[in-house]
Parts: C-alpha cells; sequence; structure tokens
C-alpha cells in the first residue's frame, strides 16, 4: 500500500454583506468571503489538499471559472468533483485536517458542524476529519477580521 499527503492553502477578504460560507456551513456573522460563488476558502483549500496529494491539477486549473460548467459553482460540488476524481485515480482518503486563521467569525462553536459537513462531501466519518480556528494576535493584512486564510492537509491512501 502506498500513502500521499497533500497541502491547500488559500485566502479571501471579508467583506460586509457576504454569506459566511466556511466547510460548507453557513455562519452567523455580518461578513462573509470575498469571491465568484461563494468564497469557501476551506473548501477550496480542501480541494488542492486532495487534488494535490492524488498527483491531479489545482482547483484553477480543474475548474476554471471561465468554464460554464464551473462559472459560479457551490464549492460544495468542486470538492464533490475533486472527491470523485481523486477515487478516480485510485486514491481513497484516509483524513483531512485544517487550520482556519482568522479573527472574523468565531470557528470553535462551529467545529463540530463544519467536520460534519465536510466529512459528509468527502464520504468519509467526521473523526476522519479535523477543522482548528486560529486568531491572528492583531497582525498582518488579515488582522481585524478583515480575512481569512485557511490551510489543509490530507492524506491519501492507495486502494
Ligand atoms: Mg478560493
Amino acid at each position: 500500500m502506498s500513502m500521499r499527503v497533500g497541502l491547500g492553502f488559500d485566502l479571501h477578504r471579508l467583506e460586509e454583506g457576504r454569506p459566511c460560507v466556511l466547510g460548507g456551513v453557513t455562519l452567523p456573522h455580518p461578513t462573509g468571503p470575498a469571491g465568484h460563488s461563494d468564497g469557501d476558502a476551506v473548501l477550496h483549500a480542501l480541494t488542492d489538499a486532495v487534488t494535490g496529494a492524488a498527483g491531479l491539477d489545482d482547483i484553477g486549473t480543474l475548474f476554471p471559472d471561465d468554464d460554464p460548467r464551473w462559472k459560479d459553482a457551490d464549492s460544495a460540488a468542486l470538492f464533490g468533483e475533486a472527491i470523485r476524481l481523486v477515487h478516480a485515480a485510485g486514491w481513497a482518503l484516509v483524513n483531512l485536517d485544517v487550520v482556519i486563521a482568522t479573527e472574523g467569525p468565531r470557528i470553535k462553536p462551529h467545529r463540530p458542524a463544519m467536520r460534519a459537513r465536510i466529512a459528509e462531501l468527502a464520504g468519509v466519518d467526521a473523526g476522519a476529519v479535523n477543522v482548528k480556528g486560529k486568531t491572528l494576535e492583531g497582525m498582518g493584512a488579515l488582522a481585524g477580521g478583515a480575512g481569512v486564510a485557511v490551510q489543509a492537509v490530507c492524506l491519501l491512501e492507495s486502494v
């Protein structure tokens, strides 16, 4: 059996009046990730982690936003398609782990819902998905709720 690790990263500004969709869950917060579609930086980072581990192209190449199939597509649909491609390439998901760095929405109260939703989309048990929130200690361009940065890793095993 062989194993592969994958790393993903994403960054979005948080803007007034946008729905705050992170990890496939809509959080009650006055700002949300900017970007086309829902701007779900968690699912974007996870998409790059799983496709990266499988040796596939990155999110922007697989799902170009000038392709009518993916224009304004729900990030959950992109992540679901990435999981399908990973399976088709002969890999099974072992686990996913995510760090969400933001001073916008509080992450901790929503960890169980995010873990459950990501697990549902990935077709694994919620125990194989973890999500942590971090503040930025008031430092840098994302401080004060200006944005959200996400790191994601995944482990795949050959089937
Ligand atoms: Mg993104």
